[in-house]
């Protein structure tokens, strides 16, 4: 196809605490959306969990290398996100060449990266998604088994804060079954807004 055929690609932005059913959701949405995504893999310096591999789930880097790349300036945000000293952040590059590549780039990103981005990327489209309640939060991160106490208690208390800006989001989809979320986020998609 020549350059003269290719739609401009779009931005889209996913978040939601910690444990709301994001990559569970994505993974089906990347799959089943009709519209050309591509998720932004998003680089950390947080440790890989078990069966998540470099350059899949994250590119994970050691903190010399995520502060050499934020010292070039390679990141359009990034952000120390449990407060804890583990850094997570979108690579410039990645959005750049899939948006000039005519995707739909997704980047599932905190609250605050996410008002980073739509300061330069107003119309990006923004969904939120969350899992109704802070109880059921609390049972999907203890169920997932990946988190210490103190690390679940860290992630509750951000996700507080992280619903109190649900407002500044254009759409809200609760993760209550995945099929419900996942035909949710397809047709805010195909919308197109
Ligand atoms: P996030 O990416 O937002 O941190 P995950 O996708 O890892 O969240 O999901 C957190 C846990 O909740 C996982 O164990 C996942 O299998 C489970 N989960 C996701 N969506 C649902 C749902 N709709 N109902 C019940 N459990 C869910
Ligand atoms: P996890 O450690 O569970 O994979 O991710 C924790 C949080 O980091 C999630 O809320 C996720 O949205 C956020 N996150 C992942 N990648 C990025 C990123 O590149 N930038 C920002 N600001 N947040 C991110």
């Amino acid at each position: 196809m020549g350059t003269a055929e290719l739609k401009p690609g779009k931005l889209v932005i996913i978040s939601g605490p910690s444990g709301a059913g994001k990559s569970t959701v994505l993974k089906r949405v990347l799959a089943e959306c009709s519209r050309p995504l591509e998720l932004s893999v998003s680089a950390t310096t947080r440790r890989p969990r078990p069966g998540e591999t470099d350059g899949v789930e994250y590119h994970f880097l050691s903190k010399d290398d995520f502060a050499r790349r934020r010292e070039n300036d390679e990141f359009l945000e990034w952000k120390e996100v449990f407060g804890r000293g583990d850094y997570y952040g979108t690579l410039q590059k990645t959005v750049a060449a899939g948006l000039a590549a005519g995707k739909w780039v997704v980047l599932e990103i905190d609250v605050e990266g996410a008002m980073m981005v739509l300061d330069s990327h107003p119309e990006a489209i923004t969904i939120f998604l969350h899992p109704g309640s802070d109880e059921e939060l609390e049972r999907r991160l203890r169920d997932r088994g990946t988190e210490t106490e103190d690390s679940i208690r860290r992630r509750l208390e951000v996700a507080r804060r992280e619903m109190a800006c649900l407002k500044k989001y254009k759409h809200e989809v609760v993760n209550d079954t995945v099929d419900q979320a996942v035909e949710d986020i397809c047709q805010i998609l195909a919308s197109g807004e």
